[in-house]
């Protein structure tokens, strides 16, 4: 009989949003007339932007006919589609990156939980505590984070708690690391790091020959000026930082699926004699074996995003969902809850009352309020305490949860 990989067995239970989706179906289950309403799950609702749908139809009209059929596309993506990303993301905002940097995939979550193939088992990873659980789970997978203790955290990994008391920013590693992961804006805190801030990741990768596993995925939320869309517009980020993007919450692409990842030419990683690899090509060569690109309609829709009808009309989407963050962070902060995030991302991160355990307080908000939270405590340690909120809900279920939150809370006090 085949011998499993026994790392897979290390992974705890199951994936976190499973886990709710377990609970929320039990209690549907229970009561099938609640009306529930989800502020869990980062997912998005409203429809794909009139720009991207008017590019899907005329894509799959080209797939329809003999003369301009595509099978098989490059493996890095289309060049209408990386020349895109170069032009719009990067040289609009002073970056200078070239196409050949660009790898276009079908969503940030395969590249950000792959990319760790590249690297030696034995490399010293830090993360953030709390952290979007792919990170960890992915290094799990590939042997290097040792065994898990009674405290929630892996006995080889080096973490960096995120608390309302550093601002949610962390401080730099007391040891020796050898990879990153930094997430900005932040899921699930929603919080993000200034320029100042992010320089001196880019500042201690640059001393130290770290390697920054960067998560934008939520950049097209920032609303502030100082505030970084790509760690490239730190000096010197491009000899030390893969970054991860998403089509996904900026254009509502999480059934459409397609993301980028760019590994710059200047990125390294040394052998064990201590000769220096360029990440680049090999990344290439890893998805030329794995991965046969992301398919042609995706990557014609997520190319309509660029167009000035496309940017106007999910920027109008984007506003939508500030929209609900403003009002969520208002209504909430009148409550009396302790909020963070929601000014320049999609999440909030909410302090559970006194005494109250993040899935306690989950299972208050389902039981009594019918609205689904995500209890911090999933995304790891430091989120003990807290609660993750999405503003991705529509206008009227997000009013309608707010309000149900409010008797909850008066009720409560009384
Ligand atoms: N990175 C972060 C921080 C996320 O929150 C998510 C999705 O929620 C992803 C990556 C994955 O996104 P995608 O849909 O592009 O796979």
């Amino acid at each position: 009989m085949a011998h499993i990989n026994e790392d897979f067995l290390k992974l705890p239970g199951a994936y976190l949003f499973s886990e709710i989706a377990q609970k929320v179906k039990t209690f549907k289950d229970e009561h099938p007339d609640a009306n529930v309403i989800s502020l869990g799950i980062g997912d998005v609702t409203q429809p794909l932007a009139p720009a991207v749908v008017e590019a899907l139809h005329k894509a799959a009209d080209e797939l329809a006919s003999g003369a301009t059929f595509r099978g098989y596309g490059p493996e890095r993506g289309y060049d209408f589609l990386r020349k895109a990303i170069v032009e719009n993301d990067f040289i609009a905002r002073g970056i200078n990156l070239s196409e050949d940097e660009i790898f276009v995939n079908d969503g940030a979550k395969s590249d950000t939980g792959n990319f760790q193939e590249l690297l030696a088992k034995d490399v010293r990873i830090a993360v953030t505590d709390p952290i979007y659980p792919v990170y960890i789970d992915s290094n799990v997978m590939g042997g290097r984070t040792g065994v898990l203790g009674s405290n929630g955290h892996w006995s080889n990994v080096v973490y960096l708690p995120c608390s309302a008391e550093n601002g949610f920013a962390p401080e730099l590693p007391a040891e020796e690391v050898d990879v990153i992961y930094l997430c900005y804006p932040n899921n699930p805190t929603g919080t993000t790091l200034t320029r100042k801030e992010l320089q001196k990741w880019v500042q201690y990768a640059l001393e130290h020959d770290a390697l920054i596993l960067y998560d934008a995925a939520y950049e097209a939320y920032i609303q502030n000026d100082d505030i970084p869309h790509s760690i490239y517009e730190i000096e010197g980020a491009q000899r030390v930082a893969v970054e991860f993007h998403s089509f996904s919450k900026t254009a509502g692409f999480t059934g459409v699926r397609c993301g980028y990842t760019v590994v710059p030419r200047g990125v390294a990683a040394k052998t064990e004699k201590g000769d220096r690899i360029t990440l680049n090509p090999l990344w290439n060569r890893r998805q030329s074996t794995k991965f046969n690109g992301t398919s042609y309609l995706s990557q014609r829709a997520a190319e309509a995003i660029y167009t000035p009808e496309g940017k106007k009309q999910i920027q109008a989407t984007i506003n939508y969902y500030m929209e609900n963050a403003r009002q969520m962070r208002e209504a909430l902060t009148n409550m009396g809850f302790e909020v963070y995030g929601g000014t320049d991302a999609p999440y909030l991160w909410v302090h559970t009352p006194k005494g109250t355990t993040s899935w306690e307080f989950f299972d208050t908000m389902l039981h009594k309020a019918q609205v689904v939270c995500t209890p911090g405590v999933g995304f790891g340690p430091a989120g003990e305490g807290y609660v993750r909120l999405t503003a991705f809900g529509q206008h009227e279920a997000t009013a309608e949860a707010l309000k149900r939150i409010e008797k909850l809370a008066k009720h409560k006090e009384n």
